[in-house]
């Protein structure tokens, strides 16, 4: 059976993260979505939140898991038998993050290979920080994130 991991923040999910799990779940039997619980990164959303949303965003994707974990992705894959790292490559800016990511993970456990999808042109601009801002500012995300995400997002940044 080929199992990936898909390891994001996902503060909140997007339409740009949704295309890449679409994408990964036809090419692997299995796709485990996971958010890291111990990093220290400031989030809108609790890690809890972040999995419902994802699970709601998600749920007619047949073979997807989510889930969060306060393990290293690549102890989370071992955990999980999983083979393939997957990561979603936006413009050139996301590369050296990514190179360094895929690197160190390789460096931890070279039986595990990072695979790269790159963004579906129509996302390639969409970010979960600009979603936000977005947000705050009062403007329409509505054709970037799930209904759930939208709502959760006015709820959270809007009504005071
Ligand atoms: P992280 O903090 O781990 O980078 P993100 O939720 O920002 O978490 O992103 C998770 C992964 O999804 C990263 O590989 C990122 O490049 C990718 N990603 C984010 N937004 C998009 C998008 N619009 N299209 C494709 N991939 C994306």
């Amino acid at each position: 059976m080929r199992i990936g991991v898909y390891p994001g923040t996902f503060d909140p999910i997007t339409n740009g993260h949704i295309n890449i799990i679409e994408r990964a779940s036809k090419l692997l039997d299995k796709v485990y979505v996971v958010i890291p619980s111990n990093v220290n990164k400031q989030s809108l959303f609790s890690v809890d939140e972040r999995v419902e949303l994802i699970r709601e965003a998600c749920k007619d994707i047949p073979n997807i898991v989510v889930d969060k974990t306060d393990k290293l992705t690549v102890d989370y894959c071992l955990k999980v038998d999983a083979k393939v790292i997957i990561r979603g490559l936006r413009a050139v800016s996301d590369y050296e993050y990514e190179l360094q990511l895929a690197t160190m993970n390789k460096h931890l456990n070279n039986d595990i290979e990072t695979v790269f999808i790159m963004a579906d042109h129509q996302y390639s601009f969409l970010s979960s920080s600009g979603v936000k801002e977005i947000v705050k500012f009062k403007g329409d995300v509505s054709s970037l994130v799930p209904s759930v995400v939208n709502i959760a997002l006015k709820k959270k940044l809007l009504d005071k």
